[in-house]
């Protein structure tokens, strides 16, 4: 059978009432590794034929549907069965691993239904680095662990192309790659990988009990892996000039600007920082603040007013990113006055500030006041048993290389508590 060309409506229709299990590929034109990937998938549509039904959307006539189901990498292959999302894969590189793909989320269902008296020793919640790491050593300390994420495994690593800062790869790598090898390598020593979402936790007894899109799960130990998202602008074409000139973590990507015009948008501690690393990097930084002066600490006044290319525009905010195909300008509001101004610039650093995603455990788990879980260095929180790493917990430096120590620091303290607690 062909694969099926779906829109909007085919697909709600497909998934709903079709009694095969639907693959379907959120794919681009312009995405190399869709191109890649389709021999195979077109190999695996005619094999399957009596088995199941495959579909692809193009993401660019479908943007809506691509928001809706939050796919932020193509090509990404959604399995549904009975109208359940049952798991997903982001860009397999054959036709054996697609295969692989397909077979292991289907068993895995029919397992899953007969395992609900199993506790296991860890739960991790997150696929990003920080929940990887966790896993690698958990399961190589022989503890039975999981790993649940929603999305795609590399969490906010894998929208970044590449990644210079993380050690051992001298040419860089891009967050995609390097989210696949830690999710690979954490399986080699046999943790399962499951795509699913978490709705809620229950702390209140020794086993944790984690509810998920699939049913409950109980595990002795959690570690909240969740990461942290920045805070968007909310201006129109924002996320289109993602990895365009627009970017949300100076140490990140200040590099890509050297000896460019950026502009930074906002006024506290992030901005600051931000700004304060672009001016060494870039030829000129012009940081946009909505108010007369930094809300920053004081520490960082000095040296960016002493800074000889910061320039501010105070009591201003952008009204619009200007582009042709990456950004070159922002359009500027003054506050006060109402002027408007145009300011040319090869890219813009939203630093507005990150949301924890701690939604789920507002009230079961101390959090600071920005909501992030209270967590030292030894990444316990509130709750014994429950470890928070990465971008979730307090810390000073959210980056890959801290979010992975967590990882390992998270697995010492959980082996501790499993063999004094239970
Ligand atoms: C564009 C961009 C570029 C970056 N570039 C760099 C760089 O060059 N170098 C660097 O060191 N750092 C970089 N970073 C920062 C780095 O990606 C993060 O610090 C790091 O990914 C944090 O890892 P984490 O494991 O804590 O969380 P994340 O990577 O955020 O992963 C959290 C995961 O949890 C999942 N999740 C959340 N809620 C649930 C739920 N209820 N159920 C199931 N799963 C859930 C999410 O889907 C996500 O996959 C960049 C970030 C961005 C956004």
């Amino acid at each position: 059978m062909a694969i099926l060309q779906m829109n909007h409506e085919s697909y709600k229709k497909y998934i709903a009432e079709s009694d095969k299990p639907v693959l379907v590929e959120f794919w681009a034109p312009w995405c190399t590794y869709c191109r890649r990937l389709a021999p195979a998938l077109e190999q695996v549509a005619k094999e399957y034929e009596d088995t199941l039904l495959i579909g692809q959307v193009n993401i660019d006539d479908e943007p809506e549907l691509e928001e809706e189901e939050q796919i932020e990498v193509v090509p990404t292959l959604l399995l549904y069965q009975n109208g359940q999302l049952l798991d997903s894969i982001v860009a397999p590189e054959s036709k054996p691993q697609l295969e692989e793909f397909i077979k292991g989320s289907l068993s895995r269902r029919e397992t899953r239904q007969e395992e609900s008296g199993h506790i296991y020793d860890m739960i991790v919640v997150g696929g990003g680095p920080g929940g990887y790491t966790a896993a690698l050593y958990a399961a190589r300390a022989g503890l039975d662990t999981i790993v649940l994420e929603k999305l795609s495994v590399g969490g906010q690593m894998a929208l970044t192309e590449q990644i210079d800062n993380y050690p051992g790869f001298e040419d860089g790598v891009d967050g995609f790659t390097l989210g696949e090898k830690m999710r690979r390598g954490a399986e080699r020593f046999g943790v399962e990988s499951r795509t699913t979402e978490v709705l809620s936790f229950d702390f209140s007894n020794q086993v944790k009990a984690v509810e998920t899109s699939e049913g409950t799960l109980r595990g002795k130990t959690v570690v909240l892996a969740t990461g942290a998202s920045p805070r968007e602008l909310g201006l129109a074409g924002e996320r289109e000039l993602v990895r365009k000139g627009v970017n949300y973590c100076a140490a990140c990507d200040g590099m890509f600007y050297k000896g460019k015009t950026v502009v930074v948008v906002g006024g506290g501690n992030t901005a600051a920082a931000d700004a304060l690393i672009l001016s060494r990097i870039c030829e000129k930084v012009i940081l946009v603040h909505r108010r007369d002066t930094l809300r920053a600490t004081k520490i960082y006044h000095a040296p960016l007013m002493e800074a000889k290319n910061v320039e501010f525009r105070w009591d201003s905010a952008v009204t619009e990113l200007l582009s042709d195909e990456k950004v070159n300008g922002v359009r500027l509001r003054n506050l006060k006055t109402g002027e408007e101004s145009v300011v040319a610039c090869d890219g813009v650093f939203v630093s507005v500030g990150r949301k924890p995603a701690t939604e789920l455990v507002k009230g079961k788990i101390e959090l600071d006041p920005s909501g992030y879980v209270v967590a030292d260095e030894s990444t316990r929180t509130s709750v014994p048993g429950v470890f928070a790493v990465g971008d979730v917990r307090t810390k000073a430096l959210r980056q890959v290389v801290t979010a992975v120590s967590d990882g390992a620091v998270a697995v010492h303290y959980a082996e501790e508590y499993l063999a004094g607690g239970m």
